[in-house]
């Protein structure tokens, strides 16, 4: 027990868990993440990383996390690549359990990020990695000389969009309306590549795919304006329509908002469970930046080291 037992368990390993594990190392706390399956969170699936102070030229989002990673192991914490299937926040210490151990703990930073979210209709659902995608960094090489079509209108359609010239010989934004929530730099890069068309007022009613292949061929497309379909053959389909919060461990113990984000006191990292904190996209539907999350998971670890001292 005493073993399994630490002062801090950080749930995620995406920047904000890393960056609290920095903090929560050096600060001597005896400091445990669980990394999930797929350790690295978000970037570990994005391609370069531009607008991350300190590196001007940019580094690629594995790599970025690497390096948190290696500085986190280097303060000491504990990382290991299991996923939290249980917790209890309602007895202290609190307890987590994956499916090899249960751990105890003081203090609980939350930093289970967000997933991509899909628009769930059954034909997109049955051609999910048959020619539908929800990362262009990921499967983009795939569709080397296809025409591919892109859904969304914010910054991470924007850049899947461009990333796909790279392969695709034609890359066709579908939005829902006219305007763009996309940052206007963005969007001027995506209307200046000579490969992107965009439409909007468009939204995929179904997918069909290929008899003999079964991949993705096309989809019925409506056009908002008029409710006319249209035909449109395609080699794939990326949906960029935005993330969901991993929270469905925390759901009946800690207040969750309508979009199922974890409401965190104003201004601080503090759940309404003292001693229980949240980082990182699972709890910010709105800046979802790589250095927010990383400046939210150093404050849920001044947070937790002084509720620990509280405690002394
Ligand atoms: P987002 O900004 O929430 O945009 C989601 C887009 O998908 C919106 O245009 C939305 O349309 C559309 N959408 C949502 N549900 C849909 C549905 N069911 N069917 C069709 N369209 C749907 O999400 P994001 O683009 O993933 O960006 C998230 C955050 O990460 C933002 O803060 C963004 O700035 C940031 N980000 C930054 C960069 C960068 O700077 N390099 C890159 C990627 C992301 P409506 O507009 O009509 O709602």
């Amino acid at each position: 027990m005493q073993e399994n037992h630490y002062d801090v368990i950080i749930i995620g390993s995406g920047p904000a868990g890393y960056t609290a594990a920095i903090y929560n190392g050096r600060a001597n706390l005896k400091t445990l993440v669980l990394e999930g399956i797929e350790r690295g969170g978000q970037l570990m699936i994005t391609n370069e990383v531009e607008n991350y102070p300190g590196f001007p030229d940019g580094i690629m989002g594995p790599q970025m996390m690497d390096q948190f990673r290696s500085q986190a192991e280097k303060f000491g914490a504990k990382l290991v690549s299991q996923l939290a299937e249980k917790v209890e926040l309602s007895e202290k210490p609190f307890k987590v359990s994956t499916d090899d151990e249960t751990y105890t703990s003081d203090a609980i930073i939350i930093s289970t990020g967000a997933t991509a979210r899909f628009m769930g209709i059954p034909s997109e659902t049955a051609f999910k990695g048959k020619g539908v995608s929800a990362c262009a960094t990921c499967d983009g090489f795939f569709f080397k000389d296809k025409v591919v079509a892109v859904v969304g209108g914010g910054d991470s359609a924007m850049e899947e969009a461009s990333f796909l010239t790279k392969f695709a010989s034609k890359v066709i934004i579908l939005h829902r309306r006219e305007e763009f929530r996309a940052s206007k730099i963005m969007v001027d890069r995506v209307k200046n590549n000579p490969k992107i068309e965009i439409r909007t007022f468009r939204v995929i009613e179904e997918f069909y795919g290929d008899e003999n292949t079964g991949t993705v061929a096309g989809v019925k497309l409506k056009n908002t304006q008029d409710d006319s379909i249209e035909d449109l053959p395609l080699g794939g389909v990326f949906i960029a329509i935005g993330h969901s919060p991993n929270t469905k461990l925390f759901e009946g113990q800690l207040d969750l908002d309508e979009a199922k984000y974890i409401v965190t006191q104003s201004g601080k990292t503090a759940t309404k469970i003292p001693g229980v904190f949240a980082a990182g996209d699972v709890q910010d539907p709105y800046y979802r930046q790589a250095i927010t999350a990383a400046g939210s998971g150093c404050m849920a670890a001044i947070e937790a080291e002084r509720y620990l001292e509280s405690l002394e």
